[in-house]
């Protein structure tokens, strides 16, 4: 058994993959439902505004978002920035110009080792599949 401390409640429990404990990824997901609903409604709504309707920290929001779990349908509400460039971004940590310049980098640098996209989209894939099982669960 792999016992832990909750990083966000500092409880001890068993260790099962995630860093938070299960109470906390309940009431978590309990935040990310509602922010997903509030923009569901309001595709054009920007942070401190979800923030206030939900009642959900707009760093949690942001967290949401960096993670690729939510994603802001209008096109026109960038709320993100890129990490690389500040770029406005939907989704994610960095825009679509970035990615492509940062697995050319990558590549160049490892200079033909393993492929750059195992070690980014490996992490990637396993967030989407996180994801749907968020989604599963309703
Ligand atoms: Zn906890
Ligand atoms: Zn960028």
């Amino acid at each position: 058994m792999d016992i832990r401390n909750c990083s966000n409640c500092g409880k001890i429990y068993n260790y099962d993959g995630f860093n938070i404990c299960i109470q906390c990824r309940r009431d978590e997901e309990k935040l990310f439902q509602k922010v997903k609903e509030y923009l569901r409604e309001n595709p054009g709504a920007a942070i401190p505004e979800i923030s206030e309707e939900t009642e959900v920290e707009s760093s949690k929001i942001i967290e949401f978002l960096r993670q690729g779990r939510l994603e802001v349908k209008d096109a026109n509400n960038l709320i993100l920035e890129c990490e690389r460039c500040e770029a406005p971004i939907r989704t994610g940590r960095f825009c679509d110009k970035c990615m492509v310049e940062m697995d050319r980098e990558f590549k160049g640098s490892i200079g033909g080792g393993r492929d750059p996209r195992d070690l980014g989209s490996g992490d990637f894939k396993r967030k989407l599949r996180a994801g749907e099982r968020y989604r599963k669960r309703r």
